[in-house]
């Protein structure tokens, strides 16, 4: 049985705002990680413990970053693209177990999510300049290299090689996901109450807020980014939302979004934004970046055979659809 997400409106926020004294303390650090704004919110006997735990959850996100960040040449990713068609890589065993379970949610959505994306040729613009439509012919080009099943993986000497020259991985869709994972993992063991690891969007919760309240978040409306729709409790869970309101195209009537289908390399259509509750933030960033391309019914669909994993989806007409296990305790339809 998939356990049920209720979801609590504003008004249940409200009401429970202010309950309990309290002699925690929550302190707040923003800052820019992995390309990302992050925020660490982290609930503690005394300031000073959580900004010494704010600092290490830091470096663990940027021990991280320098591991897998496809912008650091130094990194255990481009060591592997720089590699592709040549020879195998040895790899740390964390970079290994993270493209194992890459592979993994690859084959779940068939494909949708596929750290191979990375070798698409950026045949699609989405800053204004697309004068005309890519050629069935280019687009077909596009995607050569593309194909999870391709990485040859060798769990015995720990190596990875991407056999055919021009293919290359990144992990853009799941690795903020996977460093709010780990951030939290490190955080748990210590002194504090709770917390938040907002990796950019891809978000994970432990504990409570100061006032023993459960974290929750809110829904953004796409119709207005400063406005949530609606709020949902995450308990221990994480939740991550993939979307795009200003990074897309339109051509013959139809809306294109920045995100490419990697198995037929157009951009994605009909959809406005995924939001998906799971326990771990890094499926949550993956997931969401899978339902977006996969599209609302299929996604919804993949999602309900998945235990533990929830999703709401917002499509171009603003509406919004969800998996079986989200309850709305009103209509939360934007017009
Ligand atoms: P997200 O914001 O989590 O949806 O991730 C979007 C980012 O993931 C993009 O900027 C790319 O770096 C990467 N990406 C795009 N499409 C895919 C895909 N189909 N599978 C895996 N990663 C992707
Ligand atoms: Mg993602």
């Amino acid at each position: 049985m998939k356990r049920l997400l209720p979801l609590f409106t504003l008004l249940f926020v409200l009401v429970t705002f202010g309950q309990n004294s309290n002699r925690h303390t929550s302190v707040k650090k923003v800052l820019k990680l992995m390309g990302s704004r992050f925020e660490i919110t982290v609930v503690a006997p005394n300031e000073e413990i959580a900004y010494v735990n704010i600092d290490e959850a830091v470096m663990e996100i940027k021990r991280i970053e320098k591991l897998i960040s496809s912008w650091d040449l130094d990194s255990e990713t481009s060591e592997i693209n720089r590699f592709a068609g040549i020879r195998p890589v040895k790899v740390s065993p964390e970079v290994f177990a993270l493209i194992e379970r890459s592979m993994k949610i690859a084959e779940i959505t068939s494909g949708a999510f596929d750290i191979t994306y990375a070798s698409m040729d950026k045949i699609w613009r989405f800053d204004g300049s697309m004068n005309r439509f890519p050629t069935e012919e280019e687009v077909k080009l596009s995607i050569v290299k593309v194909g999870h099943e391709k990485i040859k993986l060798n769990a015995k000497a720990s190596t990875v090689f991407l056999p055919e020259r021009g293919m290359k991985i990144g992990f853009g869709a799941i690795g903020k996901g996977y460093a709010a994972d780990k951030a939290k993992e490190l955080l748990v063991k210590k002194e504090v109450l709770g917390g938040v690891i907002n990796a950019g969007g891809d978000l994970t919760t432990w504990g409570t807020k100061e006032t023993k309240e459960r974290w929750t978040v809110g829904i953004t409306n796409p119709l207005d980014k400063e406005k949530v729709f609606s709020w949902l409790p995450v308990v221990e869970s994480s939740v991550a939302t993939s979307g795009n309101y200003e990074r897309f195209f339109h051509y013959e009537g139809k809306k294109y979004t920045h995100i490419i289908d990697p198995r037929t390399g157009y951009p994605t259509t009909g959809t406005r934004s995924v939001t998906v509750f799971a326990k771990k933030a890094e499926l949550c960033d993956a997931l969401a970046t899978a339902v977006f391309v996969m599209g609302r019914d299929s996604g919804i669909h993949m999602v309900n055979q998945l235990d533990g994993v929830e999703v709401v989806v917002i499509d171009d007409d603003n509406k919004v659809h969800k998996s079986s296990g989200i309850i709305f305790n009103k209509t939360e339809e934007m017009n």
